[in-house]
């Protein structure tokens, strides 16, 4: 290539980086800034000149939820080593800091940067996502007001079917007992559906209340377990539970406990077969409490198991025999652990059974000012 070819190949290359819409910035192995375009200086308020040759720590200060990030937390290392690509997006609550200290929210891409096979840096591709958000928050605005608002007339509902089912207004007869139970039952259900859209809505609106209290976990098991207990039994299931006698009282919102035990538990009851087993343990392990749910149910195929704490997500392999459920219980269990500093990850095997397990800290949930508890 002549020196004017390559210089027009120069000029083409600098021309595509100068009208993306994205901040790019590359990076070498030191982590030095090699080169970064017009709109990565324009979003940092940094002219593209002045970062050539700085450390990007320098030039890419990187919050999330409020706390500047360590480097090493940011996935630049891990695409470096893994050589794979790294997007983090809307929902991981990051924002990079400008030069002007203006905080925006953004999304990021991390590729790492081949030269003849050999990483030689990285590539940082990001950009603002404030109007995302707005759209996203407005979004949940609206599934919150739609909710709170069904809410009304569906417990008219239930108030009228049940006194009417009760016979307060006169005697039914059986035909007319049985349409009007699965009224009353259809009605139940869609309660549930509409208590779980506010709580995810306040779960994504981060407006919820967290207001710990002194409480025992066994005897909040056991109450959910009571109320399972016709499920229970009409599957016949054997069940097993382990509560560890030095399992001490945590501070806990009694409310986001019992969504825990509910989801998991109602879970492996409507995911097994009948004649199955589904096991309970609640024990102390070093510095944190321990739930584990079992079942030897329908299990979670393999194919389907990173999409399972998605929202609506519901696996093929129950959809044609549980008909009940929507999609929302692990989405709202995975938001309650997390806002409580616990973890929950989960086992299974499709045909087999399924384990479920949460981690809480002994020390307790914090509380947190919000509009609202979950319901
Ligand atoms: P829902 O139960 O209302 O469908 P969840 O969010 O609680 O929603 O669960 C999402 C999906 O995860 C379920 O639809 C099911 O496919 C799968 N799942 C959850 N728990 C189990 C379990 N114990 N055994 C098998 N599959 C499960």
């Amino acid at each position: 290539m002549t020196d004017i070819e390559l210089r027009e190949r120069q000029e083409q290359l600098n021309a595509i980086l100068s009208s993306m819409a994205e901040g790019l910035i590359a990076i070498d192995n030191e982590r030095k800034v090699i080169l970064m375009n017009q709109a990565a200086g324009i979003l940092l308020r940094t002219a593209p000149q002045e970062a050539a040759g700085q450390d990007i720590r320098q030039i890419l200060t990187v919050h999330r939820d409020g706390q500047e990030l360590a480097y090493n937390d940011l996935p630049v290392e891990k695409a470096i080593a893994e050589r794979d690509i790294i997007s983090i997006g809307l929902l991981d609550n990051l924002s990079v800091k400008a030069k002007n200290g203006r905080l925006f929210p953004m999304a990021m891409t991390i590729a790492p940067l081949l030269a003849k096979g050999e990483v030689s840096g990285a590539i940082i591709l990001f950009r603002d996502i404030t109007k995302d958000r707005e759209i996203d928050q407005a979004k949940t605005e609206f599934v919150s007001l739609a909710s709170h608002q069904l809410k009304t007339p569906l417990s008219a509902i239930n108030w009228y079917s049940e006194m009417v089912l009760e016979e307060e207004v006169g005697p039914l007869n059986a035909k007319q007992k049985e349409y009007l139970k699965n009224l009353y039952d259809a009605n139940r259900r869609m309660v549930e559906l509409v208590n779980s859209l506010l709580n995810v809505s306040r779960i994504d609106l981060g407006v919820f209340a967290v207001e710990p209290v002194p409480m025992n976990f066994p005897v909040v098991a056991d109450e959910v377990l009571a109320e399972l207990k016709p499920q229970i039994e009409l599957k016949k299931l054997r069940l097993e539970k382990v509560y560890d006698q030095t399992a001490p009282t945590i501070n806990a919102d009694p409310k986001l406990v019992r969504i825990i035990f509910q989801n998991l538990l109602s879970n492996a009851v409507k995911y097994t077969a009948p004649n199955g087993v589904i096991g309970l343990a609640i024990k102390k392990e070093g510095e944190n409490i321990l739930i584990r749910v079992t079942d030897t149910g329908y299990g979670i195929p393999a194919a389907d198991q990173g999409k399972i704490f998605t929202k609506l997500f519901r696996a093929d392999n129950i959809r044609d025999k549980e008909a009940e459920g929507t999609g929302l219980g692990l989405y709202i269990v995975r938001a309650v652990v997390e806002a409580a500093g616990g973890r929950i990850w989960f086992d299974s095997l499709e045909s087999r059974g399924t384990s479920f397990f949460i981690t809480l800290p002994l020390a307790g949930m914090a509380k947190k000012a919000g509009v609202k508890g979950l319901t």
